[in-house]
This record gives structure tokens, C-alpha cells and sequence, in this order.
């Protein structure tokens, strides 16, 4: 017998499981599929920050401050811990180049309502232990926080399911029927969902789901490696990055072709410690296609410039490696919305390097969009067509 469904959500991570659990809030009858596990694309192999101060201004820092509101009652909301915490974060600050660069930026970002500010060397070794002396300073902003990517997948799935999602593991959709411009099934491995709307949220895999509707887009993914310490006593304050990270992630043009492997593999600082004590030492920018290996060059390039901006690392062993893809798209924004000429086919993907931190408010605009064909701010600019088709 065929299933049917009001609204079927495809993948299984931060974002389709946020999706599911927005809309089941409203309790909308959401089967959810995902091919493998929950978590086992992007959002499991990721950092575990929730940083708005590395946002641009603009739409993209609207999106986080907004999602970082959600997250403050989330943990009650879901009733499952996933290790939600408002740490603060830095931003690290080299030369006086990147000084200009990040004064400009903390001036745009606090137009828009964000707490951040500048620190000197001083101030900044307060919060961080271990700088190296020839830093200038870092940016600070008490707003950041961490979040367990794992558990929140969970916990959103779980939270979903309690209000009558049906979650499908190991279900693979293979098509997606149209009728007269109006989507009418999907199709997967375990049989078909007859649905009038379906949500795409697979992540790097967004392309190969929209081909199954006549549709492009631009999301190609953008490997990150990370290095994984022993558990250590507290060491990180929450989410530090360094300003070069800002250059990798909005201008990776800029990287392309130069002889410098720190800067050929998009290296910038990101670190973090879970709850365990684990410290995350990142992170790097690569288009590999879908290749998710770890790669010596890599680790030791990650590790010496991660050295040199905190020295007392050397004293903490690396014990292992992961890669993760993050669904990289031209502008850095995600494509979110209805798209035009396929009634009934949405989009929720290309978070790049944010999915974890936008997670929250994905889901309320999708649901919003869905449910009231309007939400609380102007997605105008994350448009699914703003490429072209
Ligand atoms: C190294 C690294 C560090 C990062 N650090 C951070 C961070 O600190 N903070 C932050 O905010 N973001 C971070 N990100 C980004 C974040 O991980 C992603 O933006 C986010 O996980 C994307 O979530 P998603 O749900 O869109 O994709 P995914 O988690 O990849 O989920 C998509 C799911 O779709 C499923 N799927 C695909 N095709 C099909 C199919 N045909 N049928 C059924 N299911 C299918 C996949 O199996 C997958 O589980 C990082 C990413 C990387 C790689």
C-alpha cells in the first residue's frame, strides 16, 4: 500500500530534522527520509559552533541572531539535552591588516544590533589562555555558543516523531513524480509517498534531488578537516576563530592558484572544545568534489598554523582526524523557499558553513512558508532562483 504524507522532508540532518520538527509543532502529518542515519552526512562530521559574529552583515547575521534566540529555549522545547551553551567567542587577529579588515566588520555587524567588540593583546589573553605574543588583538562577542550537532539531529527527530512525524531510516528517494508542473509522489527505496510537498534538505546531495525534478543548482561541497585532542580540563573559552577564516570562507577566489598551502587549502583557525574535552582544531576549504578523506597535508598545515596563533596546543595530543563537506554555494547564502514553475517542491539547503547555527531558523521559516506562505523576514534574497533556473 502506498503512504501519503501532507509534507515529506528529505535528509536526516540539522536542517531536515529541524524542518520536521517546526512542522510537526503545527502537527502536520511529516514523514521524514533520509538514506542512512540522522546525522550521518555534514552534520555529523562538523564543529559544534553556533558563531554569529562570523556572519556577514546583512541577511546572514539576521538569520543567526534570529536562530540564536530559538536555541536559548530549545534544550526545554526538544526536553533532550543537546549540549547548548552561550561560551562567547573570539575572533583572532594577527597584523594590522587584518585589523582594518575586522574593525570594519565589527562596525557593520553592530549596526545590525550585534554585541561584539574589539580587544587588545591584553584583554584577549583574559578569556583565551595560551595566545601567541604577536597577536594584536581578537574580536568578542557574547552571543556565540556551542550546541552537540549530533544530539541536536536527535533531539529535533525525536521531538518531531513524539508529535507524529514518522522518521524512515535507511530510505533512499530514488524520484520524485510530477504532474502538470505539481509534485505528486516521492519515490524511495522502501516504495512510494504520495505527498503534494516535498521538502529538499540533502545537503551536498540538494543537485541530485533537484535533477529529479528538471532543476539546477549551484551547491557544490566544500570539504573541511578537523583534529580531534585528547580530553583535556577546560582549555578553549567557546568558539575561537581567526580573522584569515573570514577571508577562506567569504572570498575562497581569493586563495585559488597561490603557491602557499595554508592558503591554497583555505586554512583558518577554528576551535572549539566539547563537552568532554575534546579540543576541534580546524579547519580548512577545499573543493574535492565528494571525496571525505583526511589528508596528511592537511593535518600538519591545520596543526602548524594553529600552533602559531595558540602555542600552548603543542602541549595537548591529536589523537584523530575527520573530513565533513559543507554545501557550499556561490554567494555563501543558503537557497530557501518555494521554486518557481514545480508547485509543491521546496528548497532548504546550501548552509555551508553555518548549517549548525542557522539550523534553528531554517526550520521556522520552512514551516512558516509552508503553513502561512510568509515568515517573519524577507527571504527574498535566499530565493531558490536567484541563479537562474
Ligand atoms: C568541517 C566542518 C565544520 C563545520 N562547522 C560548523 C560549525 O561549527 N557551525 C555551523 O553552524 N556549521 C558548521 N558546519 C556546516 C554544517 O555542518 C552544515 O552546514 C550542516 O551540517 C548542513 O546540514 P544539512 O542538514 O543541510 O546537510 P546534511 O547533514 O549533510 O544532511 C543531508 C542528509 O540528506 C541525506 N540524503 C542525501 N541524499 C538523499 C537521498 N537521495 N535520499 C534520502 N536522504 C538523502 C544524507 O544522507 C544526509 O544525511 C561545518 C561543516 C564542516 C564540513
Amino acid at each position: 500500500m502506498k503512504k501519503t504524507a501532507e509534507i515529506v522532508v528529505i535528509g536526516g540532518g540539522v536542517i531536515g530534522t529541524s524542518i520536521a520538527y517546526f512542522l510537526s509543532k503545527r502537527w502536520k502529518k511529516v514523514v521524514l527520509v533520509e538514506r542512512d542515519d540522522l546525522a550521518s552526512g555534514s552534520s555529523g562530521a562538523c564543529d559544534i559552533d553556533i558563531i554569529l559574529q562570523s556572519k556577514n552583515p546583512g541577511i546572514h547575521l539576521k538569520l543567526a541572531m534570529a536562530s540564536a534566540e530559538i536555541y536559548k529555549n530549545l534544550p526545554e522545547e526538544l526536553d533532550f539535552d543537546i549540549e547548548y551553551e552561550n561560551t562567547g567567542g573570539m575572533i583572532l587577529i594577527e597584523d594590522e591588516e587584518q585589523l582594518n579588515v575586522m574593525k570594519e566588520f565589527v562596525k557593520k555587524q553592530r549596526a545590525v544590533g550585534l554585541q561584539v567588540d574589539l580587544l587588545d593583546f591584553k584583554e584577549a589573553t583574559k578569556l583565551q589562555k595560551g595566545l601567541a605574543p604577536h597577536l594584536v588583538g581578537a574580536t568578542y562577542s557574547p552571543q556565540d555558543g556551542h550546541v552537540n550537532p549530533l544530539r541536536l539531529c536527535i533531539g529535533f527527530a525525536r521531538a518531531a516523531a513524539k508529535r507524529g512525524a514518522e522518521i524512515c531510516l535507511g530510505t533512499a528517494v530514488t524520484n520524485i513524480k510530477t504532474e502538470n508542473g505539481r509534485v505528486k509522489s516521492v519515490v524511495t527505496n522502501r516504495g512510494e509517498i504520495e505527498t503534494e510537498i516535498v521538502v529538499n534538505a540533502a545537503g551536498v546531495f540538494t543537485p541530485m534531488i533537484c535533477e529529479m525534478v528538471g532543476m539546477t543548482a549551484p551547491i557544490k561541497p566544500h570539504r573541511g578537516q578537523i583534529i580531534v585532542t585528547e580530553p583535556v580540563p577546560k582549555f578553549v573559552m567557546g568558539a575561537v576563530l581567526c580573522a584569515k577564516y573570514i577571508v577562506a570562507k567569504y572570498n575562497p577566489k581569493l586563495l585559488e592558484g597561490s603557491d602557499d598551502l595554508e592558503t591554497r587549502l583555505g586554512v583558518g583557525l577554528s576551535l572549539s572544545q566539547t563537552r568532554n574535552g575534546n579540543i576541534l582544531i580546524g579547519g580548512c576549504r577545499e573543493f574535492v568534489g565528494y571525496n571525505r578523506s583526511t589528508t596528511h597535508e592537511a593535518f600538519v598545515t591545520i596543526l602548524k598554523h594553529a600552533t602559531r596563533l595558540v602555542p600552548a596546543l603543542k602541549e595537548i595530543h591529536a589523537i584523530r582526524s575527520f573530513a565533513g563537506l559543507r554545501p557550499y554555494t556561490p554567494d555563501g547564502l543558503p537557497l530557501l523557499g518555494p521554486v518557481e514553475g514545480i508547485e509543491g517542491f521546496i528548497m532548504a539547503a546550501g548552509h555551508e558553513g553555518d548549517g549548525i547555527a542557522l539550523s534553528p531558523v531554517t526550520g521556522r521559516i520552512i514551516s512558516d512558508i509552508i503553513l502561512d506562505g510568509k515568515t517573519f523576514i524577507d527571504i527574498a534574497p535566499l530565493s531558490p532562483g536567484r541563479f537562474g533556473k
